[in-house]
């Protein structure tokens, strides 16, 4: 294919076990996914689940050091289950969802919350305060055919080895298989897609030259580095 500008690579994570690697489509974010979290973010924690998207660009790999982000005095980390699926599907049911999902990993939902505040006041999309470039850090990708689905374990964030969010996966509202079926209602999910699947309760701000690490039980470590 010839194009009339130069083309630029697919986005990819590299997957635990295998020279291959995983590209990546879409990134699909699930908003209040913790009780805990929906509370502190003054949010009733019964409502449906909602959706925003990160652009695939924004992946960052684990290890990485990345600069502290423009236009933002209160950049915020999220620790968050990454399910990354492996085939096509809409109207997915609940019992069938597992099928989807090709593995799983862990990532961070950055988020500059000054912009993201500023645009709920104003009801404008949350665009420019969660899909900025850099927003969407990523493990590599374990797949499931040697991990399972993991259903519980605990959710961990730590700066500079300090804990600031620990929950659990099994606390999810939403949980993965309901998660994916829902999502397959309002768009046709693909091989490729990311679903970063919520946030536990302990979100705050990370400051430039501060370090991030994330484990998820059962999954594997993420780290990244804030320049
Ligand atoms: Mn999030």
């Amino acid at each position: 294919m010839n194009y009339v500008i130069p083309s630029w690579n697919l986005p990819s994570l590299p997957v635990e076990g295998s020279e291959e690697r995983f590209p990546v489509r879409r990134i699909y974010c699930i908003g209040r996914n913790y009780a805990a979290h929906a509370r502190e973010m003054g949010a009733d924690e019964r409502e449906p689940p909602f959706f925003f998207l990160k652009p695939g660009d924004a992946i960052v790999e684990n290890n990485a050091t990345i600069p502290y982000p423009p236009a933002t005095e209160n950049l915020h980390y999220e620790a968050e289950l990454v399910v990354a699926l492996g085939k096509s599907g809409s109207n997915i049911s609940v019992e069938n969802a597992n099928d989807h999902v090709f593995g799983y990993g862990v990532g961070i939902d950055l988020t500059r919350r000054d912009l993201q505040e500023e645009a709920k006041g104003m009801r404008r999309p949350w665009d420019m305060g969660k899909g900025f470039d850099s927003s969407a850090p990523c493990s590599k990708i374990y797949p499931a055919s040697s991990i399972g689905h993991p259903e519980n374990g605990s959710i961990t964030l730590t700066i500079n080895g300090e804990l600031r969010q620990s929950g659990d996966i099994g606390d999810m509202i939403w949980d993965v298989p309901e998660s994916i079926s829902y999502l397959s209602t309002l768009v046709t999910l693909e091989p490729g897609d990311l679903i970063y699947t919520g946030t536990p309760e302990g979100v705050g701000a990370v400051r430039r030259g501060e370090q991030i690490v994330v484990h998820v039980e059962g999954v594997c470590d993420l780290t990244l580095n804030i320049n």
